[in-house]
């Protein structure tokens, strides 16, 4: 019996737990990432939607955009990141809902485990969908969120510290269900020409570097003695420059 037909035999007659593919993939004995298993049942319903941006320096760097939609977090891969210049069409790939608690998450995921590497909070906020512009676009007609992406056309409006204003994830027709593109709409947020990701590189969180959430958590794991820490943090920090190097990934690696 496999582990899915398992999740379905404990709860017959019940939903499909959606975050049965992100348990799967991950050993909560080594990853310090969030279990999420009193979700969403126990999660006190925000009036707000919750919307983050992770940068993850796994096999290739990428950023993870994560909407919380029915008490999960729907997650696309950009391998490039957002760009606030509407001219910059980013391919996001569609990756498996994440819990909640997730939007909390900054540190290390051990090497050999799933995105073994280093996660910082790029952004964080809440987001809404865009009922203006899809009534631009749409001949008048609103669609809820579940609609839109069934759709593969969400338009969604921003509130975080770096992403702000209008933004559209649009599925790319014949080229895998899986393959998005993540736009800026024209609006008064927008800024052609500009990298938003080279701009601001901090976490929203901690205010530190990639390099420093790989050198804290090498320290870490080196517990003992002071000198033995900084030779650790040190390989960490090297470790997390060279994985950074190669930040062309494709889209199959762009999910790990
Ligand atoms: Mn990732």
């Amino acid at each position: 019996m496999s582990k899915s037909e398992l999740d379905e035999a404990a709860s017959p007659g019940m939903e499909p737990d959606p975050l049965a593919d992100y348990r799967r993939k991950r050993d909560f004995t080594r990853t310090a990432e969030p279990l999420g298993s009193d979700e969403p049942a126990a999660a006190p319903r925000a009036a707000r939607r919750l919307f983050v941006v992770h940068k993850h320096d796994a096999s290739h760097l990428h950023y993870d955009l994560r909407l919380e939609l029915h008490g999960v977090l729907k997650s696309w891969a950009v391998p490039k990141g957002p760009s606030l210049d509407p001219a910059e069409r980013r391919l996001a790939v569609a990756v498996e809902d994440h819990p909640l608690a997730y939007a909390d998450f900054e540190g290390t995921i051990p090497e050999g485990e799933y995105g073994g590497g280093t996660v910082l909070l790029w952004d964080r906020g809440w987001w809404e969908p865009d009922e203006v512009w899809m009534k631009q676009s749409r001949g008048g007609q609103v669609l809820s969120p579940d609609e839109a992406l069934a759709k593969g056309d969400l338009k969604f409006v921003l509130h975080g510290q770096k992403l702000k204003g209008s933004w559209a994830l649009v599925q790319m027709k014949g080229r895998g269900a899986k393959n998005w593109l993540l736009v800026k709409h024209r609006d008064e947020w927008a800024r052609p020409g500009s990298d938003i990701a080279e701009e601001a590189p901090l976490s929203v969180a901690s205010g530190r570097t990639l390099e420093q959430i790989a050198a804290e958590a090498g320290a870490q794991a080196a517990g003992g003695g002071a000198a033995e820490a900084g030779t650790a943090a040190g390989g960490a920090a090297e470790a997390g420059a060279a994985a950074g190097g190669s930040a062309g990934a494709d889209a199959a690696e762009a999910q790990r």
